[in-house]
């Protein structure tokens, strides 16, 4: 079986590295031209499923390397105000094993890991498909082609394949803009940040449906040291991103780009702490980008053929659970068992695989998008302060009562595969 991957991204990749181990002809596609093009600055959190995946995809070797290059783990979950004050503070559990734990990684170093000994044709924009009989043929803009047996979209939330193979599915404004940016970990700068937020994640929660994240990334290699990674420029840093309903926002906010994200961010925060508008401030511009948040409308089963998706290609969602990766590296392991270990023949073993795809996958843009949609109460105008009152109340009592927290704690683990074997 010949495989044809379009798109070298987080799902693309780990689909490529277990197909290759299991001695499948697989080749990637990718329209960056290099393999440091592209928006890896962010951190992402990678939970059980996706670390399942990765192991299980990855030669181990590289498994190995992907471990050695996360970040020092989270160790408390901080919910905050915008003056930094505590509303709760939930500690995350230590390691179980090299998979049942939170890993935080940074792209841009997950990218690297995923690119590690295997072949990507870069600078490979796809165009469109032809079907044959039995085989497909993928063009490309520079007018080159290749013919496999299946051809799997991996290319992101503006797929290309998908807008091909399902030409009704659609993927939704969710109403939410978020500016991201990172600030170098000095002296300095840690010292404007609270404490719980260290080493951990801080989320706060603000008036107006104002939200903001934050994740502090100390790698193994220390302030002085640098990637064991080619290419990989990954320093000690702050990762922020802040979040509202687009109305808070000016008019072409997601063509800003540097400075002006900055300042944006400034402007929308008058009222927060002073060490944590300190902290924006002191961000690299360079490092800030706009999204504007988006979300798959769930699309019914379709008739199975020789062309299949994956990731954001078929479920984007929003980032209220920070699954999306997670749901891509799953989805190409079930991928890789479905045409590797699978009983019967290869059109039932996909079909196998997308209809439980779909289940998992769109179960988690609907789960995602109630904790970060704008149409949350949060973002409404009158009823959006009792929303707020109610959600701060709610964790304070939580904070203070054992029995809520552990429960709280617990809730935080559901959805991100602790207790999954696919
Ligand atoms: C700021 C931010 C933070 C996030 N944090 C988390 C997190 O903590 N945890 C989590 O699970 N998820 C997180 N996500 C979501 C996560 O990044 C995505 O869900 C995930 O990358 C999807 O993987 P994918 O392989 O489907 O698509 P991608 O990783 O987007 O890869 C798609 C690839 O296809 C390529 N491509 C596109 N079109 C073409 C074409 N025509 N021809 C060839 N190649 C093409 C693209 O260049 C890209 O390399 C976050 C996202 C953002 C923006």
């Amino acid at each position: 079986m010949r495989v044809i991957v379009i798109g070298g991204g987080t799902g693309g990749m780990c689909l490529a590295h277990g197909l290759r181990r299991a001695g499948i002809d697989v080749q990637v596609f990718e329209r960056h031209r290099t393999r440091t093009d592209g928006l890896h600055g962010y951190r992402v959190g990678i939970d059980p499923d996706g670390s399942r995946a990765l192991k299980a995809c990855l030669p181990p070797e590289v498994y190995d390397l992907f471990r050695r290059t996360c970040a020092a783990p989270p160790e408390t979950f901080a919910f905050l105000d915008e003056r930094l004050r505590h509303t709760l503070t939930v500690p995350l559990r230590p390691p179980a094993d090299d998979v049942n734990d939170e890993k935080s990684v940074s792209r841009m170093t997950l990218r690297q890991v995923l690119y590690t000994g295997i072949e990507v044709r870069f600078g490979r924009e796809f165009t469109h498909y032809e079907q044959h009989d039995g085989t497909v043929t993928a063009h490309f803009a520079d007018g080159s082609t290749a013919t496999g047996d299946l051809l799997v979209g991996a290319d992101g939330t503006n797929s290309r394949v998908r807008a091909q193979l399902l030409p009704h599915a659609r993927v939704e404004d969710s109403g939410v803009v978020a500016i991201g940016g990172k600030v170098a970990l000095t002296a300095q700068t840690r010292a404007l940040l609270p404490e719980g937020v260290f080493p951990g994640i801080g989320l706060i929660l603000a008036p107006h449906g104002l939200a903001c994240i934050l994740h502090v990334m100390e790698f193994p290699w220390g302030p002085g040291g640098a990637s064991p990674l080619p290419d990989d420029p990954t320093r000690d840093h702050v990762n922020w991103g802040i979040s509202a309903h687009r109305d808070r926002f000016p008019e072409g906010v997601t063509g800003f780009a540097g400075p002006r994200l900055v300042e944006q961010t400034l402007a929308m925060t008058p009222r927060w702490d002073p060490g944590l508008r300190r902290l924006f401030a002191a961000t690299d511009p360079a490092s800030c980008f706009p999204i504007t948040i988006r979300t798959s409308v769930p699309v019914p089963a379709w008739p199975v053929g020789n062309v299949t998706l994956l990731g954001d290609a078929i479920h984007t969602m929003t980032p209220g659970q920070g699954v999306g990766a997670n749901t891509a590296l799953r989805d190409a392991r079930n991928l890789v068992r479905a045409l590797t270990s699978g009983e019967g023949p290869l059109s039932g073993r996909i079909e196998g695989y997308e209809r439980r795809m779909r289940d998992y996958g769109f179960a988690a843009v609907a789960a995602s998008k109630a904790r970060t949609g704008g149409d949350q109460l949060v973002h409404r105008p009158v009823i959006g302060r009792l929303a707020l009152a109610g959600q701060r109340a709610f964790l304070r009592a939580t904070d203070r009562v054992p029995a809520l927290k552990r429960k709280f704690e617990a809730s935080l683990y559901t959805t991100r595969g602790g207790d999954r074997e696919d």
